[in-house]
């Protein structure tokens, strides 16, 4: 397949906001592609090379790719700086800058989307000597045949921001269309799997019922089983008639996974993180068995026997360097809460049966890795659960999940079989899209955030709130670098950045706004933390301020 021919189908989607018109563009899309190229062809219209899990980056940075842009069309970096400034977009920028190139490759071909694909991942294992100019080297090789749209897309893919607005619940919206699947079993099987290139190659050859044979496999992350908020906590019990009370560990969710002799560690947004925590590597090895795996907890780092701060965890999970230090300064404890697989697929066993298997298998080092600490509560004794959330809270946990025992794992979804309550007021995640710098002393510092949720029917972010406090000059000192590299226009001491900070914000009042897009506004925004561990698709949407709002 030519790639102007991918090239052309990401023009028209980005040409239009509506979800139908992009699910119909795609359909035809997968409907024509040659099967073998179909998992290519989704993942690259995810915007991506390989899939979030993968442990593979490509590890080009904006900087490489304009060195290898400059060689390829015969301007200064400067320039190509201007561009960008220009148009806002590495896509656009390069587009342009191709556009006036004169010279033309003389054997140039015109490129296929094997060729691009591979190129591009064969980054990932460019290491060692000379690394970074033999990655410039294979960025010229593709671009130097790259017509003006395709050096747009290309250089998006290779910067990981394609910008298209497709999203995965589009794609699984398509590849039923194409292939006439029921969309609940393409849901079900991208949940299980977390591929929907393999998921698009299944439903268009086999149909349901080959997407009715995906189940999880050890070594690929599921979508995580998320809670929702109890009213009270009694309650929630009676409404569930008997249910696990567990103490909520206020940290990262993480998924571990062994296959064979690997263990992998992912986090709730599917990352895989086995590298930034050798310790909990460690502990696993010991403490679950040498068997294949899917088992489920909540990392948290306890300082003086008590836990410390969100932020601290996030220092210890995006390290890439110095881990051995960090590892002894700050240490991590795992609260093992669910098994998912061992010896075969558990997510359809009751939870009463996966808690039974997991302690089983789990030979606990206290402190270090334990199973999370549970209560069987049912009407009887609801006033056990009471004491485990006192006792929660006073050892400075966040408060409890309340689960139903007779209830399967439902990957990727925020139901009614597990519940969460907790001592403080519930919060949003916002993502940042755009800030104001301060003024005087602090004028190098973006003092105020404005922040979007999603909305649901069109899948567009729409503004919520402006915060200004709760961050420390540390923070805000990392977070304006971080936005600097987001930007994407500049106007006065106002910035647009591209949505890819989430930040946890608590406020004393929802309020109707007509300031705001979404119509809604917060009173007294407070910054919680940072919610690195969090991406895009899982902030807050318009209807649930909506239903907090009429609350
Ligand atoms: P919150 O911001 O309240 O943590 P969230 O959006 O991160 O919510 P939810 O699914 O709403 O995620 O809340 C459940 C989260 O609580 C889980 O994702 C997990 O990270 C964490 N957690 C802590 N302790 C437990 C436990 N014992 N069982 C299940 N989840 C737990």
């Amino acid at each position: 397949m030519l790639y102007i021919e991918l090239a052309e189908v990401y023009r028209k989607l980005e040409s239009t906001t509506k979800r139908l018109e992009k699910t119909d563009i795609l359909a035809e899309l997968f409907s024509s592609v040659e099967r073998d190229l179909l998992p290519v062809v989704t993942l690259l219209m995810l915007g991506r090379v390989f899939p979030i899990w993968s442990e593979e980056e490509l590890g080009v940075g904006i900087k490489l790719l304009m060195r290898a842009i400059s060689t390829v069309v015969g301007v200064s970096v400067d320039e190509i700086e201007d561009a960008m400034r220009e148009e806002g977009d590495i896509g656009l920028a390069s587009e342009k800058l191709f556009s006036k190139k004169t010279q033309t490759t003389f054997f140039s071909q015109p490129l296929t989307v094997e060729f691009v694909y591979d190129k591009l991942r064969s980054l990932a294992f460019v290491t060692g000597e000379r690394a970074q100019s033999r990655k410039i080297g294979i960025l010229v090789e593709v671009l130097s045949q790259a017509k003006p749209l395709e050096a747009r897309y290309i250089t998006r893919t290779v910067l990981e921001e394609l910008r298209v607005g497709v999203a995965e619940g589009i794609i699984r919206d398509a590849i039923s269309r194409a292939s006439g699947a029921d969309p609940a079993l393409v849901e079900r099987a991208h949940m299980l799997t977390n591929d929907l290139g393999m998921v698009a190659a299944v439903a268009m050859e086999e149909g349901n019922p080959g997407l009715e044979k995906l189940n999880l496999e050890p070594g690929r992350p599921v979508k995580p089983m998320l809670a929702q908020l109890a009213e009270s906590i009694e309650s929630a019990i009676e409404d569930l008639g008997r249910a696990f009370c567990e103490t909520k560990y206020d940290g990262i969710r993480v998924q571990i996974h062994r296959k064979g002799d690997e263990i992998s560690i992912f986090t709730r947004r599917l990352e895989n993180i086995t590298a930034a925590v050798p310790d909990i590597l460690e502990g696993v090895e010991r403490a679950l068995p040498d068997e294949d795996y899917i088992v489920e907890g909540e990392i948290i780092v306890t300082i003086e026997g008590r836990p410390a701060s969100f932020q601290y965890i996030l220092q210890r999970v995006r390290r890439k360097y110095d881990i051995e230090r960090l590892r002894r300064k700050v240490p991590l404890s795992l609260f093992l809460f669910d098994v998912l697989y061992y010896e075969r697929p558990l997510i359809d066993e009751p939870l009463r049966e996966r808690r039974r298997v997991l302690e089983s298998i789990i030979s606990e080092i206290p402190g270090e890795i334990e199973a999370s600490r549970m209560v069987d509560v049912g009407p009887d004794n609801v006033d056990e659960a009471l004491w485990l959330f006192r006792e929660s809270i006073r050892e400075g946990h966040e408060g409890i999940m309340i689960k139903d025992t007779e209830s399967p794992y439902i990957p990727g979804i925020r139901g009614k079989k597990m519940l969460k309550f907790k001592a403080e007021p519930e919060t949003l995640d916002l993502i940042v899209v755009g800030g104001t710098y301060g003024r005087g002393k602090r004028a190098h510092l973006i003092g105020s955030y404005l922040l979007a949720a999603r909305d649901d029917d069109t899948g567009e972010l729409v503004t919520v709130a402006h915060v200004a406090t709760g961050l420390d000059d540390e923070t805000l000192q990392e977070l304006s670098e971080r936005m600097e590299n987001l930007a994407i226009e500049r106007k006065g001491r106002k910035l647009s950045v591209r949505p890819e900070i989430i930040l946890e914000v608590a406020y004393s009042e929802i309020v109707r706004s007509p300031e705001y897009e979404s119509g809604y506004s917060l009173r007294f925004p407070v910054v919680k933390r940072i919610r690195d561990d969090l991406s895009p698709e899982d902030i807050d949407t318009v209807s649930r301020i909506e239903s907090m709002f009429r609350a």
